[in-house]
């Protein structure tokens, strides 16, 4: 019996993105059907890895999920405000960091698994009171 799923999400492990991410697979129409990884940090992982132990965990946990699920992509969501990042003084800074990161690891995760389609999104958070809403902007 096969267990196919149509993509492997790697988002962070921040509480805040959970519902958001689920609700976001619908839009890309994927829900249901995604394998997850949620690491702190996310894209950094690959592309300026604390350990290669981390960035191995990433590429081997990639691997498996093509191999048991037959996925056709990978989406790798980033946010605002990661605890995985350093601190910014500014978000336009915070947001370059993010972007660099995010291409450099679609570009490894491509080199690796070229059968694999990368997409990149960037979360950003906006406050509204007491409410919090996460809008979802694709990298390219
Ligand atoms: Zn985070």
């Amino acid at each position: 019996m096969s267990h196919r799923a149509k993509a492997l999400i790697v988002s962070c492990m921040d509480f805040r993105f959970q519902d958001a991410v689920n609700d976001f697979s619908e839009d890309l129409r994927v829900e249901g059907s995604y394998d997850l990884i949620t690491i702190p940090g996310v894209a950094k992982n690959l592309s300026r890895p604390d350990s290669d132990e981390l960035k191995n965990y990433l590429l081997n946990t990639i691997e498996k999920s093509y191999q048991l699920h037959d996925i056709a992509k990978v989406i790798i969501i980033n946010h605002q405000d990661c605890g995985g990042y350093e601190k910014y003084d500014d978000e336009q800074s915070e947001r370059v960091q993010h972007f660099t990161d995010l291409k450099k690891a679609g570009k490894i995760i491509e080199g690796n698994f070229p059968e694999l389609k990368v997409k990149l999104y960037f979360a950003n958070i906006k406050e509204k009171g007491n409410k919090r809403e996460i809008d979802f902007e694709e990298v390219k």
